[in-house]
């Protein structure tokens, strides 16, 4: 799939829409979702033309994996979820509802969060 450079997260990027940030270093930048779905519910975003896991892993510089990866777990700690625990998630193509296509981890916490998936 081709990178759009217009997509939502992409423009974040840019600082041409604004994010409620929580978290940013070089290789990522964290924000909440505009509709959360737990009561923490945190985008991590990686800085770089990725789609998906897939797209990312194949092409981006180990540095930049590496710092992106350090930066969820960074967020994860920093939102208070170790003790109590979360769930993190990044979805990939139809399939998955991918609604904008710039790679995404979602962290969700704050409650009992249940099974992994609604049948
Ligand atoms: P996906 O379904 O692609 O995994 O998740 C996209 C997520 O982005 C959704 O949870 C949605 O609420 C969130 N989202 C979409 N547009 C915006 C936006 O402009 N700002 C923020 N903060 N979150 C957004």
């Amino acid at each position: 799939m081709t990178y759009d450079l217009e997509n939502i997260f992409a423009k974040i990027l840019r600082g041409e829409i604004p994010c409620d940030k929580v978290y940013e270093d070089d290789f990522a930048l964290a924000f909440h979702d505009i509709n959360p779905q737990a009561p923490v519910h945190i985008l991590v975003i990686p800085k770089g033309a990725y789609v998906s896991m897939a797209d990312f892993t194949a092409s981006a510089p180990a540095d930049l994996i590496a710092g992106f990866f350090r930066a969820v777990g960074q967020v994860a700690r920093e939102a208070g979820l170790e003790d109590a625990g979360y769930r993190i998630l990044a979805n990939a193509g139809a399939d998955a509802h991918q609604e904008v296509p710039h790679l995404h981890i979602h962290i969700f916490g704050g409650k009992r969060l249940g099974p992994m998936l609604t049948r």
